[in-house]
């Protein structure tokens, strides 16, 4: 339960501790009331995680009417997760049902709720109640959901995942469309695109699942692509009921699958990424064998040639994107678009593609995060000024300025061909490791050093260049508005390692003094 609010205005730092007559949970030795925002895999993992260590006065702030983040608001046609389903699934929660090694959006989405169901996750999730601001009065925090409710707690965790804010492009005549338009996570299920001639804007990982899944029922597919992407085949494979059978029987091998496709991928994708040289020209050839194979025209191949190496952007598996767009009813449009009409879109050779749909893949806000709500920190510190266009965190999941208030996939950790599950998980123990410290030491309150999360964020602007998404010679939605990617430059296994071991010195472990005033404890 959220602890009653009292008083109003923030204070700043060294301010008087919470409502009057409270003391700070570690020290009068309560509970600490948690509020998670939102319910996606990151919140779901974080309730699981931190009732299981003990932590149980939890609050799930979620927008919507349903658990699932990501796997709910994404609904479109061909949506699967190129992440193994045997690795990206809840530790706690493997389970031998999964239909296809890659599984599809809706089993995903059923996972989660089932997760959440089976856990009583969802006894604790206040749906329909978006968090408009959170405001630090040390050592608690006052939460304001956006009807005006008024809450107090004494940590908050940011569950609010990465990609959720649609990027709508900037292209002239947008609205004077007058056929259907939509974002690819708003995707309007109303419309009928079979036999139609449909354009899609984009060749991300979303718009080459798209194409690979509509083309063959559409009449005509226009893929307007400014940049062309590296492609590696997704190995796709169907589990059999015997299959299933052996799972149940022996739940042990769920385990020895998670660890497989674990090392795996880390050994594979993710080291090309990092500086491993080997790998990334391996996964080089895989590509170009992969695009020689499938795409047969040269003039074709030619336009889907990327110029960068692969794995500079987000590497996408998928093997239905090459046979789509060689088939007669696909065109594949590498003209700027000029400007949209109200029958299509005019690229800038004159040519106007005439269209009933147009599909938006066109990405979203990378610098989102808990954005839109307003945090405020210590002094009146402002989370979206501190970050003022580049969000940065320390390890992913502390800011400085900001105690008490920790993230789950914040900026600048490991993302890309991995399991976001995994790595959320991984951070909730981290957390869970800040308030052991904080029962065990009585304190009111930790808060990453302002001179560590420099020192941590310099060292990872250093090792950017080394990587395949400085030095592949692309752009791609990983990079801020300081031309610098926003994810971990190391392999993410020294990130797993580093936040089951936590530092303690990087921290400002602050103290209650006389239920008044705040002091250092270290
Ligand atoms: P994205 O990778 O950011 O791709 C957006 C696409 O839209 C790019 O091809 C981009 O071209 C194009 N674009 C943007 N604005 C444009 C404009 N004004 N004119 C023409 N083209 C424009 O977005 P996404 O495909 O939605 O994927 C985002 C991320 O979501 C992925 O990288 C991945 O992390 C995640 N995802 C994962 C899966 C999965 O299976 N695990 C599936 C889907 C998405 P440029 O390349 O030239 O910028």
């Amino acid at each position: 339960m959220p602890i009653e609010v009292m008083s109003t205005g923030n204070v700043g730092e060294e301010s008087a501790g919470g409502p009057a007559g409270e003391r700070p949970w570690a020290e009068a030795g309560r509970q600490p009331s948690i509020a998670i925002i939102g319910a996606g895999m990151s919140g779901i993992a974080a309730v699981v995680k931190l009732r299981k260590a003990g932590y149980t006065d939890l609050t799930v702030y979620e927008k919507t009417d349903r658990v699932g983040g990501t796997w709910r608001e994404n609904t479109y046609p061909g949506l699967s997760c190129d992440v193994p389903s045997r690795w990206y699934s809840f530790s706690f929660a493997l389970t031998p049902e999964w239909t296809h090694r890659f599984s599809y959006g809706p089993e995903i989405q059923a996972y989660m709720e089932k997760v959440a169901a089976d856990f009583r996750v969802t006894d604790v999730v206040r749906f329909n109640t978006p968090v408009a601001r959170l405001v630090y009065e040390g050592p608690t925090w006052r939460l304001t959901t956006a009807a005006g409710e008024v809450h107090r707690y004494d940590v908050v965790v940011a569950a609010t995942g990465i990609l959720h804010k649609p990027a709508y492009p900037d292209i002239e005549g947008l609205s004077s469309f007058e056929g259907a338009s939509f974002h690819s996570a708003r995707w309007d299920h109303s419309v009928e695109l079979a036999g139609k001639r449909v354009g899609v804007i984009g060749t991300g990982s979303t718009a080459a699942q798209i194409v690979g899944d509509i083309t063959e029922k559409v009449g005509a597919m226009h893929v307007f692509q400014r940049t062309p992407q590296w492609m590696v085949p997704m190995p796709q494979r169907i589990y059999s009921e015997g299959w299933k059978r052996v799972l149940r029987l022996l739940p042990f091998l769920q385990r020895v699958a998670y660890r497989y496709y674990y090392e795996f991928m880390l050994r594979t994708f993710a080291a090309a990424t990092v500086g491993n040289q080997k790998m990334q020209e391996r996964v080089s050839r895989l590509c170009q064998k992969n695009l020689e194979e499938n795409v047969a025209d040269p003039a074709l191949r030619a336009k889907l040639t990327p110029d960068y190496q692969a794995a500079c952007k987000r590497l996408i598996l998928c093997s239905a994107f090459y046979p789509a767009i060689t088939r007669s009813n696909a065109h594949l449009i590498t003209e700027r678009i000029e400007r949209i009409t109200p029958r299509g879109v005019l690229t800038t050779d004159g040519t106007e593609h005439e269209l009933d749909a147009l599909v938006l893949a066109t990405g979203f806000d990378p610098t989102a995060f808990i954005l839109p709500t307003k945090v405020t920190g210590e002094q009146g510190r402002d989370l979206e000024e501190f970050w003022d266009g580049a969000p940065r965190a320390h390890r992913a999941v502390a800011v400085p300025g900001f105690p008490n208030f920790w993230m789950l996939e914040g900026p600048t950790g490991p993302v890309g061909n991995l399991s976001l599950i995994m790595i959320s998980e991984y951070q909730v123990d981290y957390v869970i490791s800040m308030l052991d410290k904080m029962k065990q030491d009585g304190l009111a309150a930790i808060a990453v050093r302002e001179d560590a999360f420099t020192n941590y964020n310099a060292a990872m602007r250093e090792a950017l260049p080394a990587t395949v998404w400085v030095s592949g010679g692309c752009t791609s939605w990983y990079m801020d508005k300081t031309g610098l990617p926003n994810l971990y430059p190391w392999p993410p296994r020294q990130y797993l390692r580093d936040l089951r071991d936590p530092n303690f010195s990087e921290f400002r472990l602050m103290r209650d003094v006389d239920g008044q005033r705040l002091r250092s404890a270290a």
